[in-house]
């Protein structure tokens, strides 16, 4: 049966990048059997434009079907005094609220030639390739109570309540693990049980899954705070780093910025398997709408096509094409070919679709 893949690619330079991750697909299906079928659709400040919502109850139907989804991106100063409930951003949160996508992977990979992009130096980052599983759905910026309360004496107080159940623990911890299993095979667990409960839960909890038939992954524990240290002194000691959401919010920042551009970075969420054993999931770039160069053909779409990636590794379960595509992005870095964002003094500088022809041109070259 064909693969369904359900593209909201959204507003500013989320249409334009996603172009380029179109003709990918098209070139899978001719030349490597993909057998996907794409249906576009709308969500953020478009679908407000069109039906008055960030997202219609159609679009959410279609997203619980689909095998997978890719969002570009939404938003834009253009809907900034419209109400939240209804701004492109709710759009978003809907998606992952009801798609149950509670496991955010982000991946920090360094292609050889953006080393000298990144902050740190060269030898630190080069083939750098790490991926932190933060929790997506649960802690501190969703448990209850919160709120901001006047006291009796005239101060007024703020509240948010780290809370995890041990389900929501062990459901990201086996994301974790498996994840592990497909990559370099060790998981760094990460909290701060020397002074929380839900941290020294999630410990727990995690030693006890991997008791439980993870016992081929290599399981290590670190403090929050060390590990952000650790992360910007010696990034490549880490495969995979499982953290809750207050945490992996920060880590998964800090990783980030270790390669370079926001315009490189890509992005999965994960939810539970459905009856059929059918994991939903959504692919996307960490960046925004880029706003400032919409509309001119500038965006870098390199983010967008590793999304892609992750989703022929993660929901197709295709591996070796998740590699081929990831080789290609590899390749026209190594020949020299940059978008303004990543632009280095010798290099060529392109556009969108001359990134997307090369990175195609690059396929074609290494599947020969
Ligand atoms: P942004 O990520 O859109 O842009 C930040 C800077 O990075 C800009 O200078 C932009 O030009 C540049 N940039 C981003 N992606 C790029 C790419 N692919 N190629 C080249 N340059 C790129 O963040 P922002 O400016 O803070 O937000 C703009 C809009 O996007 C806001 O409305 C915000 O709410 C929204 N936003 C959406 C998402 C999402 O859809 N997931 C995420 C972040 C921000």
């Amino acid at each position: 049966m064909s693969k369904q893949i359900l593209i909201v690619a959204g507003d500013g330079i989320g249409p334009e990048v996603m172009g380029q991750v179109e003709r990918i697909i098209d070139w899978y299906n001719t030349n490597r059997g993909l057998d996907a079928v794409v249906e576009n659709d709308l969500v953020g400040g478009c679908c407000y434009e069109a039906h008055g919502v960030a997202v219609t109850d159609a679009t959410i139907q279609k997203a619980l079907d689909a095998d997978a989804v890719m969002l570009g991106a939404v938003g834009g100063p253009q809907w900034d005094g419209v109400d939240f409930a209804v701004r492109p951003e709710a759009g978003l949160l809907r998606l992952r609220k009801d798609l149950e996508l509670f496991a955010n992977l982000r991946p920090a990979m360094c292609f050889p030639a953006l080393a000298d992009a990144s902050s740190l130096k060269r030898e630190l980052v080069e083939g750098l390739d790490i991926m932190i599983v933060r929790e997506l759905t649960g802690g501190v910026y969703f448990g209850e109570p919160r709120g901001i309360e006047d006291l009796p004496n005239g101060e007024r107080r703020g509240i948010n309540t780290q809370v995890y159940d041990t389900y929501e623990i062990r459901r990201v911890a086996k994301v974790g693990f498996d994840m592990a299993r497909k990559r370099g095979g060790r998981l760094m667990s990460v909290e701060k049980c020397n002074v929380m409960e839900s941290g020294l839960l999630w410990k727990e909890e995690v030693i006890k899954l991997h008791g439980e038939g993870n016992g081929d992954v290599k399981l290590e524990h670190m403090l929050a705070d060390n590990c952000a240290m650790q992360l910007v002194k010696n990034p490549k000691q880490f495969d995979v780093i499982v953290t809750d959401n207050l945490f992996g919010d920060i880590l998964s920042d800090i990783a980030a910025m270790l390669t370079g551009s926001l315009g490189m970075l890509p992005s999965a969420s994960l939810g539970a398997p459905d009856a059929n054993g059918k994991v939903r999931a959504m692919y996307e770039p960490v960046h925004g709408s880029a706003p400032d160069i919409a509309g001119q053909g500038l965006a870098n779409p390199i983010a967008t096509i590793l999304s892609f990636a992750m989703l022929l590794r993660y929901s197709f379960d295709l591996g070796a094409d998740a590699d081929l595509l990831e080789k290609a992005v590899e390749t026209v870095l190594a020949d020299g070919l940059r978008t303004g964002d990543i632009m280095q003094d010798g290099m060529k500088q392109v556009g969108t679709v001359e990134m997307g022809d090369a990175v195609l041109t690059a396929l074609k070259t290494l599947s020969a």
